[in-house]
């Protein structure tokens, strides 16, 4: 599955390393508004437009550069966005002018957000970050003096290059930095929880706790729920919305209508860390007549290689037909996997017609003629038809 992600933090909490890792991981195109700023630095003067020269100057006085600028870059590397991988935007949307923007951009190309990743620190360890950090020009690692010292003093451990201190590392750009970043990035994280896109991770600790945390709080719970009320429109459109609205995934449901009653079987998955307000709100629905039940999904593990078999039960309807059956087919160890019945009226007689259709999952170990030859007695006694069909194995894919 492709991930859509931002990621958001002050500067110096390892947004850069994060990305690195993420993409490593996720296969996910890494796109950084400061990577394309320093690139641009190094082209020669002439080839640079005043609108990149005007930028480069906002960005060594650690001021921010204007959205313009930068919403010109971003559509320009429009393509990014498509990558099949998804894609990890660092650095960008920074003010929430730029988010308003890449909203647009992202409904234009028909994508959406998965997640937007807020990483966070103490201010104190932020300065102590950030003014140890040097980085190589070459292949981009960053280093830190004390944290993460290259082997030999100034010197990249990848390719060689000579490590820098970038300008706006220096104590007095990072006191601009912080500033511009609570002004104009700070008031992202709430635009973003109100979108419920928000996902606060602690960057305290080694780049390694940092991704583990990062990658946890990106995993997905599978849950199923059953939902039972009175029969009315927008009953399932309730559902949905909610899960919609915690970026969950639909994954297969049964409903049906049943006297007065609607009921349902959902199959749901969605962010970890979105399952208990998921749940909670779903709970909220019982104050609308809805009942819901919500397990988590824990597939059995396997019992060796079994069949599936259809079984199909027509006859005049009689108590104790489902009764007799599943008893038999219990007894032979068989899951019944679905079971559908109706009871209709008979075209000619006009008398009640009992009509079943299970879907049965038999042991490896059960012999399917002894099955048979137990539900034709049954189906005697009764006087109803009874067939039993393997279903063919599905394709291989
Ligand atoms: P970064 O490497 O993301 O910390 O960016 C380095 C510098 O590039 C910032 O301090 C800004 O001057 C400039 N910059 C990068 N991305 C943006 C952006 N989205 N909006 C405005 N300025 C940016």
């Amino acid at each position: 599955m492709p991930h859509r992600l931002v990621l958001l933090g002050a500067p110096g909490v390892g947004k850069g390393t994060q990305a690195e890792l993420l993409c490593a991981n996720l296969g996910a195109c890494h796109l950084s508004t400061g990577d394309i700023f320093r690139a641009a630095k190094a082209l020669d003067p002439s080839e640079r437009t005043p609108a990149l020269t005007a930028a480069l100057e906002h960005m060594r006085r650690g001021e921010l550069v204007p959205d313009e600028t930068v919403l010109a870059l971003v559509t320009e590397r429009v393509s990014c966005l498509r990558c099949e991988g998804g894609f990890l935007l660092d650095g960008f949307p920074r003010t929430v002018a730029q988010a308003e923007a890449l909203e647009t951009l992202l409904a234009r190309e028909k994508l959406k957000l998965d997640a937007v990743l807020s990483y966070e620190l103490p201010l104190e360890q932020i300065v102590s970050r950030l003014s140890g950090r040097h980085t190589c020009p070459g292949c981009k690692s960053v280093f830190h003096i004390e944290a993460r010292p290259p082997k030999v003093a100034g010197i990249c451990d990848h390719c060689g290059g000579k490590l820098y201190q970038r300008e706006d590392d220096r104590p007095e750009s990072i006191r601009v930095r912080m500033e511009a970043y609570e002004r104009s990035t700070a008031p992202l994280a709430d635009f973003y929880r109100r979108r419920h896109l928000l996902l606060s991770i602690s960057a305290e600790g080694s780049p390694e706790d940092i991704f583990k945390r990062t990658m946890d709080a990106l995993k997905c719970s599978l849950l199923v729920m059953t939902v039972i009320g009175p029969d009315r429109p927008g009953l399932v459109e309730s559902v949905a919305a909610l899960v919609a609205e915690h970026r969950g995934n639909w994954l297969e449901s049964r409903m049906s209508r049943l006297g007065g009653q609607f009921a349902g079987i959902l199959r749901v998955e969605v962010p970890v860390e979105r399952e208990q307000a998921l749940v909670a709100e779903l709970r909220r629905l019982e104050s609308r007549g809805l009942t819901v039940v919500v397990q988590p999904d824990r597939p059995e593990p396997s019992t060796g290689s079994g069949s599936e078999s259809v079984l199909e039960i027509v006859g005049q309807d009689r108590p104790g037909i489902v009764r007799e059956i599943t008893h038999a087919l219990a007894s032979f160890g068989v899951n019944v996997e679905e079971l559908e019945t109706e009871c209709a009226s008979a075209a000619m007689s006009g008398e009640t017609l009992f009509k079943a259709c299970a879907r049965l999952s038999i042991p490896a170990s059960c012999n399917a003629a002894e099955i048979r030859q137990k539900l034709e007695r049954i189906a005697a006694d009764l006087i109803v038809e009874i067939t039993l069909a393997e279903l063919p194995e599905p394709p291989r894919s």
